[in-house]
């Protein structure tokens, strides 16, 4: 038993955001995951999923947003991480953080530039549909899933951890969406930790 239930809670530990029930539903999953290609750690390197341009068109074409053989530069890199930062600090704030304004200027920015219009396609339902190509289209793409789940109110319950050393991207599906912490194992109960002996030090 002993090995294989380590490998387990080891895994659990190492995957703890990847718990289903902190997971949005589709497609807003997408914009969940976009979010978390930047993994920061506590105690080692962060894991940045879109270190260069190429790792941008593989990460976007991997879940067919853009087709791989679009070129991608440089700026475009900075746009998508524009767009990456910004929407944090959206779910940040969807998680009572002060919202970064700056960011949110930067998201707005770049949401200018893609294009995004209504479409009615064979079902005759609305739809958002991006305009262009290329990674203006896949941001279009995610801005418009963004959208589309503000206007269902799925977008509210998407936040970020509030812990400088994390800010993971969760779905919040509480009742009262009163979710604070990407994972109890991992962050919520260091913070319960940390607060408990601030109290305690507080009482000496
Ligand atoms: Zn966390």
């Amino acid at each position: 038993m002993g090995p294989i239930s380590n490998a387990g809670k080891l895994m659990a530990v190492i995957s703890h955001a990847s718990e289903p029930e902190k997971s949005a539903p589709e497609p807003l999953l997408l914009v969940q995951d976009f979010v978390n290609s930047l993994h920061v750690h506590e105690s080692r390197p962060s894991e940045e999923a879109l270190v260069d341009p190429e790792a941008l068109r593989d990460w976007l074409a991997e879940r067919r947003l853009m087709d791989a053989s679009e070129p991608v530069s440089g700026a475009d890199l900075a746009h998508a991480l524009d767009v990456r930062e910004g929407l944090r600090a959206l779910l940040l704030a969807h998680n009572g953080e002060p919202l970064d304004r700056d960011r949110v200027q930067k998201l707005d920015g770049v949401a200018r530039r893609v294009q995004v219009h209504v479409c009615f396609g064979a079902d005759a339902e609305p739809e958002l549909v991006a305009e262009s190509g290329g990674v203006d289209g896949a941001l279009a793409r995610l801005l418009a899933i963004v959208a589309t789940a503000a206007e269902q109110g799925t977008w509210q319950r998407l936040k970020a951890c509030p812990r400088d050393c994390c800010m993971w991207a969760f779905y919040d599906r509480s009742k009262n969406r009163s979710g604070r912490w990407c994972s109890m194992e991992s962050c919520g109960n260091v913070e319960k930790a940390r607060a408990f002996r601030e109290r305690r030090r507080a009482g000496d």
